[in-house]
């Protein structure tokens, strides 16, 4: 029997204005994680972790800023119409997406989990630099 829990759902969602829009597949129950790092504690960013595989850009992909710093492994995308990171290419995971559980259409409390994650301390977290798998 599948547990509730690991049921794969397809959800949507996007940025503010709604010109980023995408589909993203994850376990009915989210595990995310709040990074306190430079940039992601400034926005209160909630990570859930997917392989490309799961993602799909369904619209906005010309309104897209890529913000890059430090190691420049990360693509930061950020609508260039309203502002809001609704989904990047993370330095842990640049063979996934990282998608802002925030910006999910149809997520409630309920469905998640928050698992707080150092990104201060980035070296002591992934020795080679990124994660080796996706999703934990
Ligand atoms: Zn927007």
């Amino acid at each position: 029997m599948v547990q509730e829990h690991s049921r794969l759902i397809t959800r949507t969602g996007g940025c503010h204005c709604g010109q980023v829009r995408f589909e993203v597949t994850a376990p009915a129950h989210l595990r995310v994680s709040d990074c306190n790092c430079s940039i992601c504690g400034k926005s209160g960013y909630l990570h859930l972790v997917v392989p490309k595989s799961d993602f799909k850009l369904l619209s906005g992909a010309d309104a897209l800023i890529n913000y890059q710093f430090n190691t420049g492994t990360a693509r930061h995308l950020f609508c260039s119409v309203c502002g809001i990171k609704s989904f990047y290419v993370p330095r842990s995971h640049p063979q996934g997406y990282s998608v802002n559980a925030r910006c999910l259409d149809d997520v409630t409390i309920a469905d998640l989990e928050i698992v707080p994650f150092d990104g201060k301390d980035w070296e002591a977290q992934f020795k080679d630099g990124r994660s080796e798998t996706l999703g934990d």
